[in-house]
Formats: C-alpha cells, structure tokens, sequence
C-alpha cells in the first residue's frame, strides 16, 4: 500500500464519520507503512494520533482490511520532519469550521444524529430543550453558562450536540468547542506533561462558545477543577457563552471547590427530568419510524410501543437499545413485532427494569412528600424534619434497591454504612409504633413501584 491508494481508501470515510470529522481527523493523516500487519500514520501531534485511535480506529481498520490490506493494528507517529508546532499556536489556527480543527482547540466529534429535529420534546424536557433553543440561536449571551443536568440518558449530550450543530450551521465565523470534561483533563495534563500550558491557556481562552459534557467528573481532580475555573472566568469576562451539563445540580457536587459551585450556578441552571409515559411513547414514536427507514417496512402489532413505554425505564438509552433490539430481532427472523415477540425477546431488558427504583427517584419522592430539599436531604443537617425524612428514604433505599449498605451511604451525601443500619433500624422500629409512618411508607412505596 502507499500514500496515494491510502488517499482512495480515506475518502471513502467521509461518509461514515461526517464531512467536518473527516476534514479535522482523517483529511491530516498521511501514510507511512505498513509492516507485520500494522499501519503506521504520521500525524502533527500526539494528542491527535490518541485521538484518531480511540474514535475512529475501527472506521480506519474496516476501510483498509475492505480494501484488502493485511492490517490488524493501527499506529500513529509524529511525523520528525515536520515541526512539532501545529500544535499550538492560536495566530497560526484558521478559524474552525466545526469549532474542533485538529490543530487549533480539539473538541470532540459530534454525533450527526443529535440534532435537535430528532430530539423529543416532552414535559420533562421542555425548558431544558428551550434553554438550548435559545442559547442555539447564537444571539446576544443573557444567560452563562447555561447548566444542564439530569441523570443518565435524559439527553444531556444530545441537546449540547444539538446547540452545537445549529451554531456551526447558522454562524460558521463562531469557534464552538464541544468536549467532555474528561476530554478537558486529559488535554490540560497533556499540556503539563509538554511543557504547553501556555498554549493550552490561550486556546481555550480563544473560543467563542465552550461546552463541557459530564463536569461532575473533574470533582476531587484539583488542578483540572482550577484550571477549568480560570478558564471558565476568562471566557464569561469576555461574554462568551458557556454551556456545562452535569449528572446533578451544581450544588450537589461532591469534591467540587465551592467558588467553582457558585458559579456553575449564576447563570442559567435547568434540569432534565426523568420521562414519563408520554415522552416516552413520543420517543419511541419516532425512533420506530427511523428503524423502519433502516430495516424496512417491519409489521407491528397495536400495543407494542405503549407497552415499552409503560415497561422500560426512564433512561432513553435503554428505551432505544430495547427498540433496536426488536427490529434487528424481527426483520431476522421475519416475523411481525407482537407483544409476544417483545415479551422473548427484550426478556432480560423488562426484568431489569421491573425492580429498578433508583435512589434519586427514592430522594425526591421522599423530598416531595415531606417538603424537604434533596440538598438537605443529603446534606450534613440534622434536625428532626429533615433526618426522618432521610431516614425514611434509606429505609426505602435498602428495602426497594439492591443497593448495598455502604452505596447508600455514599448517595447521601457519603455517610458511613453504620449511619445507614441505624436509620434502616430506626424506621424498622417506628414501623410498628407510628402510624403516621407506617402509613407514609406504604403511600411512598406504592407511588415509587407505580
Ligand atoms: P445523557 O447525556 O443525558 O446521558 P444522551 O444525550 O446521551 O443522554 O441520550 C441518550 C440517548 O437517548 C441518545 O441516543 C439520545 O439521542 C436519546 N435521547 C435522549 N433524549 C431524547 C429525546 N428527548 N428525544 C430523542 N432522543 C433522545
Ligand atoms: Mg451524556
């Protein structure tokens, strides 16, 4: 193989990994050799070779092994010839087209699919999918950041794919960097290691709009944390927008500087919900009719997508997963998708989700019921008005979850196991002496199994 039957079987990926992917990870990558079944590529930085490796290495390999190449490994190099200096410097950068050129402020790819034309608007999402609406549009920045959280598979990453997506679309001039915080730590040790702070310092300083995925990672990782606030504090200075998510609410970040806190929440904090029935129905609405565009005209039965929705959790990765399942399964073995097929098939998925109560959900029925904060509720306070109540929820923890002593502790808020026990004892013994409790447990228990 060389340099120019590469450059044949390379454009062939622009397809599967999308026109701007392609320009900022693939276009750069020049042929070296190939030898004992490993393909050298030379590339300008160290970070761009991991990152082709870890994102596009299966894209790579299947091109080449298609093209008949004897290829099983794929290594990158920097190339010596070439000064190492692309890198870095922002006067040297053009202004990126997707916000994320290999040689200027590396984001991360973004998935084509996350547009917000496929994104499902419901109840539990509504304000979180206005926020980013608004910050979509690009205009004068009123709110920063804007904070998104919500548990897992609520949509976090897709409307910040989204936003990102209609600013790269409607305001080609703006510099837009999407990456995960842990993206962001393992860029700024990379930094350290080096010797590159102070370009590292000047290129994110140089965005126009930053968002950062799953912040709650850099909690108890001191000098990301600073790093990221001083980055934080330069980009607002300069009215740039912001845009964080989380797994929880700003304040309920555990090992995260406070000052850091305060600002994650002084410009606009939404969360996500978890769905209901109807979002999810909706959701499985239209992602029925993207997997009949996939696998063709699969027959299903009335009642199917009702009783997904009613089954399956909350989490519309699993919701999704399970729809996927289905018509791969279906159009396999030709049969039309009944409740009975469904039933078979997504077996495992409907008993997992059958004994699934979650300790947030737990939290905030408890919270709602007896109009306790979940910040108290996990918090250090111990009143009698708001340890009860806690106390109530570790009971309900313990008995409705599978979840062991210690983990419930560490969901509230990192007690130790033995304050657990005690709790779990406490409503045990009340049980049998307070009715108003033992009526509160049945009433809560029956809303959270409902
Ligand atoms: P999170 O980042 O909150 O964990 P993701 O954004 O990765 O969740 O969403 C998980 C999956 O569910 C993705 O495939 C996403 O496209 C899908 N999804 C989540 N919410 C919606 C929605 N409202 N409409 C359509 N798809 C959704
Ligand atoms: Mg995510």
């Amino acid at each position: 193989m060389d340099n120019a039957t590469w450059g044949h079987i390379k454009e062939s990926l622009a397809g599967a990994v999308g026109k701007s992917n392609f320009s900022n990870w693939i276009e750069p990558l020049e042929f070296a050799q190939l030898q004992d079944g490993v393909a050298t590529f030379h590339v300008p930085t160290n970070f761009m070779g991991d990152w082709v490796q870890r994102n596009y290495a299966d894209n790579i390999l299947g091109a080449l092994t298609k093209s008949g190449a004897d290829v099983s490994r794929l290594k990158f190099a920097v190339s010596s010839g070439a000064p190492r200096q692309p890198a870095a410097k922002p006067t040297a950068t053009p202004p990126a087209q997707a916000g994320h050129d290999a040689f200027g402020v590396p984001g991360a790819p973004l998935d084509p699919r996350f547009t917000f034309e496929r994104f499902v608007v419901g109840k539990p999402n509504e304000l979180a999918h206005a926020a980013a609406k608004r910050v979509a549009e690009g205009g004068e920045v009123t709110f920063n950041p804007l904070f998104l959280y919500g548990g897992v598979g609520l949509g976090k990453t897709h409307l910040m794919h989204a936003i990102a997506h209609e600013l790269v679309t409607q305001r080609p001039d703006l510099r837009v960097v999407y990456l995960s915080a842990e993206q962001f730590m393992y860029r700024f040790i990379q930094a350290l290691r080096e010797k590159q702070m102070m370009d590292f310092k000047q290129l994110f300083r140089s965005v126009d709009v930053l968002m950062v995925d799953d912040v709650q990672f850099i909690a108890g990782k001191d000098s990301t944390q600073e790093e990221f606030f001083h980055t934080f504090n330069a980009l607002v200075d300069q009215h740039k927008q912001i845009i964080i998510s989380a797994d929880r609410a700003p304040g309920e970040i555990k090992d995260l500087e406070a000052r850091i806190k305060s600002r994650l929440q002084s410009g606009l904090v939404v969360d996500l919900h978890p769905t209901d029935y109807e979002l999810r129905l909706g959701i499985l609405q239209q992602k029925t009719e993207q997997q009949r565009a996939a696998h063709g005209n699969v027959p299903m039965a009335d009642g199917v997508l009702e009783f997904l929705a009613h089954r399956i959790s909350t989490n519309v990765r699993v919701l999704e997963g399970a729809l996927m399942r289905l018509f791969a399964f279906a159009s396999l073995v030709g049969k039309e998708i009944s409740l009975e097929l469904t039933q078979d098939c997504l077996a495992d998925i409907l008993r997992e989700a059958d004994r699934k109560v979650t300790i947030e959900e737990i939290q905030r029925k408890v919270g709602e019921h007896y109009n306790v904060r979940l910040s108290d509720l996990i918090g250090p306070r111990r009143v009698r008005t708001i340890a009860r109540p806690r106390q109530v929820a570790m009971w309900l923890a313990k008995k409705m979850t599978s979840r062991s002593l210690p983990e419930i502790g560490r969901r509230f808020g990192g007690r130790d196991h033995t304050t657990v026990m005690h709790g779990v004892r406490k409503i045990d013994e009340l049980r049998g002496t307070d009715s108003q409790i033992a009526e509160d447990l049945e009433l809560l228990r029956r809303a959270l199994e409902a």
